[in-house]
């Protein structure tokens, strides 16, 4: 991580169940181009955190921007369009779909809001051809292409995360944000994944992802932030997060 180059930054931003506070992030920064790891005990907020940065839940107060511009009120396919996208875990209905199926809908850019009802039209376009175009060659890279007629719930584990992740780049976004990537994959498969999260920073993209796997988040990482009630207790490099007395007691206490 060389110089400051924040791609998203966040400001005081909050959000309570009941009387249950699940976020008070003061500030976040992620810099452009770095696979930066999110990590805290269960129910530490951090996968509500996601869902307030891209849309898809409502702050109580707080603002964030990313590449430079306010985004915070814009809901989650807004989000989407300026160039943050989150993967989603294959609902039901998406499990009926094709694999090519689930990989269209990825393109419409207003996936998480219309994503139950949406409906591949009849017919057929210019943009429709090359969105087929984009998902086969995105498919082919995560070794899929020979699954696109398959139902994408007869996927095992690891293929599924591997779709998530291919779906989410239909809209070539600049940063995307994985929430447990390797949970309830196939150690065979967990190396097949970091190594497409690695690629997607090569290729100069942001990487955000939520992991509790120490020896993965250590082993890809470039820049570490803790979470614990909600609270971001600690940032840094591996090496420094690793001997963090704060980040062991909120990993032990948990
Ligand atoms: P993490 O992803 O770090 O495990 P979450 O963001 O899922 O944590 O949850 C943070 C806290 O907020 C937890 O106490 C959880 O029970 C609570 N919470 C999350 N979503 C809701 C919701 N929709 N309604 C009520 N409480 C919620
Ligand atoms: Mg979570």
């Amino acid at each position: 991580v060389g110089k400051p180059d924040p791609i998203l930054t966040a400001e005081g931003v909050r959000r309570s169940f009941g009387g249950l506070t699940a976020v008070d992030v003061e500030h976040l920064e992620v810099q452009r181009g770095t696979i930066t790891a999110l990590i805290g005990p269960n129910g530490a907020g951090k996968s509500t955190l996601f869902n307030l940065l891209t849309g898809f839940d409502r702050v109580d107060r707080g603002r964030w921007s990313f590449g430079g511009r306010a985004i915070n009120g814009r809901r989650g396919h807004q989000v989407a369009r300026s160039g943050m996208v989150r993967t989603f875990q294959l609902t039901k209905a998406l499990t009926r779909m094709s694999v090519l199926d689930n990989m269209l809908l990825g393109a419409q850019r207003q996936f998480g809001e219309r994503m139950a009802g949406a409906l591949w039209r009849p017919g057929w376009s210019k943009q429709e051809a090359a969105n087929t175009e984009r998902a086969m060659a995105l498919l082919e890279r995560f070794r899929l292409a020979d699954k696109r007629d398959d139902m994408a719930g007869s996927l095992s584990g690891g293929q599924r995360k591997l779709l998530e992740m291919a779906r989410s780049l239909m809209t070539e976004p600049d940063m995307i944000m994985l929430d447990e990537p390797m949970a309830g994959v196939n150690p065979a498969l967990v190396q097949s994944l970091l190594s497409h999260i690695t690629s997607l920073r090569d290729e100069g993209r942001t990487v955000l992802f939520v992991e509790h796997d120490m020896d993965v988040i250590m082993g890809i990482s470039d820049w570490i932030v803790v979470l614990a009630q909600g609270q971001v207790i600690a940032e840094g490099r591996p090496s420094d997060i690793k001997s963090d007395k704060r980040v062991i007691d909120a990993y032990l206490g948990a």
